[in-house]
């Protein structure tokens, strides 16, 4: 199986380490060609260009930041499309819009190739440990053909239904923790405007019903005031964006999602945009004009 990857950002990078590791061989291209250099210098491939990727392996995995790269890198001039044969299959591993991941299916079995929309979720510290979170859309025979390649990445690989219903399962995921980093905001600014030591209320309520693994890595960060990324604020507006766009598309109503939205928006315009979204807690203190755990 020749498999080639294209995009070698925060997330692709440790993912093409971790296939290497289990054995497989990897071609990689970014446009970005110190990236490149880093994971060939690790032992992969080096790719010329997307179409030379797609002439030349018979698995092609993307990992790019939104729905326009990858409608560029697969149904673009010079894109997947041009020169994969019949029989290959693209396996797209970013975080995108389930009806763009229907678009692109519908170009690629034109020619006979096969999509896998198999978003993650980990963050850059599961992606290294190799222990993501993959929620699969498409065949399931074609699922099951590359399981033991996604459980290379993966800790958990599900299979969603079909395409588009990785990245659906994906928008659930963005809400739910969207909206978990605001009520944590707010419940801890509470406290401490209240006059009880967040790092207490952190530790009283993490155990109960309120706990979650959100809760655990974001609270500790808010209380420091560290918003050093992990999961920018501006792919999470991206993420929200999709989330809204389906929710109008299919008729979902999504108050709370587009209120969090709002406080992205703001956030961003206040130059935080390349914050980690704990950093939502930060429009609650301008607000409040407190900093939770601090002054
Ligand atoms: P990133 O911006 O670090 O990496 C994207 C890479 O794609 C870059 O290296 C860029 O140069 C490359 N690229 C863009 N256009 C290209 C093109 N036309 N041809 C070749 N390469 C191209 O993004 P990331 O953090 O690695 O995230 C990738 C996807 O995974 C996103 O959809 C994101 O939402 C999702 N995701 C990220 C995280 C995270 O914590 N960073 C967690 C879960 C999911």
């Amino acid at each position: 199986m020749n498999i080639g990857l294209v995009g070698l950002g925060i997330m692709g990078k440790p993912m093409a380490r971790n296939m290497m590791k289990a054995g497989y061989s990897i071609k990689v291209f970014d446009i970005v060609s110190a990236a490149v250099d880093e994971i060939v210098a690790a032992g992969a491939i080096r790719g010329e260009s997307t179409a030379e990727i797609g002439a030349t392996c018979d698995v092609v995995i993307t990992m790019l930041p939104n729905s326009p790269h990858v409608q560029a890198v697969v149904l673009g001039e010079g894109g997947l499309v041009t020169t994969m044969k019949s029989g290959g299959t693209v396996i797209d591993m970013s975080s995108i819009n389930p009806s763009v991941s229907q678009e692109v299916a519908k170009g690629l079995e034109k020619i006979g190739v096969e999509l896998l929309d198999a978003p993650v979720s980990g963050g850059e510290p599961k992606a290294i440990d190799g222990t993501l979170s993959i929620m699969v859309g498409g065949k399931k025979e074609v699922f099951d053909r590359f399981l033991p390649l996604l459980k290379t990445m993966g800790a958990s690989v599900v299979h969603c239904g079909d395409i588009g219903a990785g990245n659906t399962t994906k928008l659930a995921n963005q809400i739910v923790v969207a909206l978990n980093i605001a009520a944590l905001s707010e419940a801890l600014l509470l406290a401490d405007m209240a006059g009880v030591d967040p790092n207490v209320v952190f530790n009283a309520i993490r155990g109960g019903l309120a706990g979650s693994t959100v809760m655990d890595a974001k609270a500790p960060m808010m209380i420091a005031g560290n918003y050093k990324p992990g999961f920018r604020i501006d792919l999470h507006i991206k993420d929200l964006e999709n989330a809204l766009s389906t929710g109008h598309l299919v008729g979902a109503p999504l108050p709370l999602t587009a209120s969090v939205m709002e406080i992205l928006q703001n956030l961003r315009k206040d130059g935080c945009g390349s914050d980690d979204h704990s950093a939502i807690a930060k429009f609650y203190e301008k607000m409040a004009g407190k900093k939770i755990g601090r002054d």
